[in-house]
């Protein structure tokens, strides 16, 4: 049952007056249930909880933080079709996602209880004393990485489950024995309260210490810069909007104890596509891209948003193809008001500047929160003299770009800020030529794909999630695949130690 209460620790609680409710975005209704900010003293008093569950769980053994993860995921999955009309109804995403990213948020809990069952995500290092090394002996070395603290973990509006209460950032955090307050994403206040019930049985049922995870809600610049300000925070996980997470990095930056704030932000991932590829597969590309730009209603921070290609006769048969069968797919409804209003003063923005024109889009009137589809073209020349033209169109949009040769299409790769992903669409006769293309791509990403779509992240350990700013805060690490865990943790070494001093995991046996 959804209470509307703030989870401090195992405890509900409501001890403040501002509330709000979520909105039902198919029907442009606010849904019943009224939800209460986290009050200054309910901020503290969870922060203070997890700083104080921290000294415990960062020693509980990685076999039991598995069982922990494991109970969270059964949980999960207890809350059944309560927790997805629950999430139909607060984000208009289609039941068939909605299990979809169930399946994911589970699976993503139970590869990071996998992973800490063994201690080789530590990357724990021996080096043997030699005390006979001249012209000095040399110490035993022991390194491993420990957990950095109580984290706090920013829901995602576009991932209800799989970037939210229990996504990828808390799964991992607890995972690597940091306990987690989640901030709410206030869109999705009942989706996070379910989940967060779950997480809090499981911790009862295993046995953890009371704080090791709270849900709060609130207002981002009130109860969120709260959060990031609190000292006893000593770490924060972001998905979102690159103003949200440049704030937020900016608090943390300022504070007297400056901490890290993973922020994966804006993206509009390039796809390169040669012309070979479109001499040869033009119509199959474009249906594929149709689907791709179209996804969950281009609500993906892997969303394709530019495509770059060579111009010729060809290529603007292609771009015009593209756009009809995009324009073909119906309009579908986007997750809240705001994302709507910002999808149609982004797209309108890109697609009025100099040089830019509407290939296709959807004209017939759409319902309150659905989205008009837009495909738009403009030169590689005006795309590389107006920044305007690079930013994100968070939607079922895309900017195909038509450079007038390859030189100018790899003056544009470069020109482009940093970007989650970048693909190549290339024909075999192409490989002996892009090399340069892969390089310029591997100065801007932080995924290349070959001969494929950017949407659709696998959660394993070869994949990344992050690349160079304003793609994500800090990108030597990944949001996606096990090995987001490292941003949790701070490595430590032990010189000369008594082995009965040492960690678990570092005693000689
Ligand atoms: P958002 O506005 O960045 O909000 C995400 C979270 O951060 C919310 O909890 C929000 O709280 C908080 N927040 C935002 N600005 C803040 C600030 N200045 N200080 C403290 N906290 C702050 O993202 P959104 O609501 O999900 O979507 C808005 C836009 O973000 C989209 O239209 C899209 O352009 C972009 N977006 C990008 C991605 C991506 O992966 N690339 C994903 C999602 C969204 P409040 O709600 O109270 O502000």
């Amino acid at each position: 049952m959804i209470t509307g209460k703030n989870y401090i620790g195992n405890t509900l609680k409501a001890n403040g007056n501002i509330t709000h409710k979520t909105i039902n975005p198919k029907l442009n209704i606010e849904n019943p249930i009224p939800f209460y900010e986290a009050t200054d003293e309910e901020i503290d008093e969870a922060v203070q909880l997890a700083w104080d569950a921290f000294k415990n769980y960062r020693k509980v053994s990685g076999q039991k933080r598995a069982e922990f993860l494991n109970t969270i995921a059964d949980e999960i999955l207890a809350l059944d079709q309560e927790l997805i009309d629950t999430y139909t109804t607060e984000s208009g995403l289609p039941e068939g996602r909605a299990k979809g990213e169930r399946g994911r948020t589970v699976s993503q809990l139970r590869a990071f209880a996998d992973l800490v069952t063994k201690e080789d995500w530590r990357e724990n290092s021996f080096d043997a004393a030699n005390p006979d090394r001249e012209p000095f002996p040399k110490d035993d070395l022991r390194r491993t990485s420990i957990p950095l603290g109580p984290v706090v973990v920013f829901g995602a509006s576009n991932f209800p489950l799989a970037f939210s209460t229990a996504g990828g950032d808390t799964a991992s955090a607890l995972a690597s024995g940091c306990p987690v307050i989640v901030k709410v994403h206030e869109m999705h206040s009942g989706t996070a309260e379910l989940v967060a019930s779950a997480i809090i049985k499981a911790a009862e049922k295993t046995g953890m210490p009371n704080g090791v995870f709270s849900n709060i809600m609130g207002r981002g610049k009130i109860v969120g810069a709260a959060l990031v300000q609190h000292p006893k925070v000593k770490a924060v996980g972001f998905t979102g909007s690159i103003s949200g997470g440049r704030a937020l990095f900016d608090i943390a930056a300022k504070r007297e104890e400056p901490i890290p704030v993973f922020a994966e932000m804006g993206s509009i991932n390039p796809v390169i596509i040669t012309p070979n590829a479109i001499e040869n597969r033009a119509e199959e590309i474009a249906s594929t891209y149709a689907g791709s730009i179209t996804l969950g209603t281009g609500q993906f921070c892997t969303n394709p948003g530019l495509i770059l290609t060579i111009n010729s006769a060809k290529t603007q048969k292609f771009i015009i193809d593209l756009a009809q069968k995009t324009v073909a797919i119906d309009a579908q409804c986007m997750l809240h008001p705001n994302i709507k209003n910002g999808f149609v003063e982004n797209s309108k923005s890109v697609s009025s500047q100099n040089g830019a024109e509407v290939v296709d889009e959807i004209t017939d009137t759409v319902e309150a929160n659905y989205a008009a589809t837009q495909i738009t073209t403009v030169s590689g020349k005006d795309f590389l003299k107006n920044p305007k033209l690079h930013k994100e169109v968070f939607g079922p949009f895309s900017l195909v770009v038509t450079a007038k040769d390859e030189a100018e299409l790899i003056d544009i790769i470069n020109g482009l800020e940093g970007q989650l992903t970048g693909t190549i669409l290339a024909e075999k006769e192409d490989y002996a030529n892009l090399h340069d293309i892969v390089d310029a791509l591997e100065s801007r990403v932080g995924r290349i794909i070959f001969n494929g779509v950017p949407t659709g992240v696998e959660v394993c350990p070869s994949m990344q999630h992050g690349g160079p700013y304003p793609a994500s805060t800090d990108s030597r690490f990944t949001a996606v695949g096990t090995n987001a865990i490292k941003r949790w943790v701070r490595p430590v070494s032990y010189q000369s130690f008594p082995n009965e001093l040492l960690p678990e995991a570092l005693k000689t046996k």
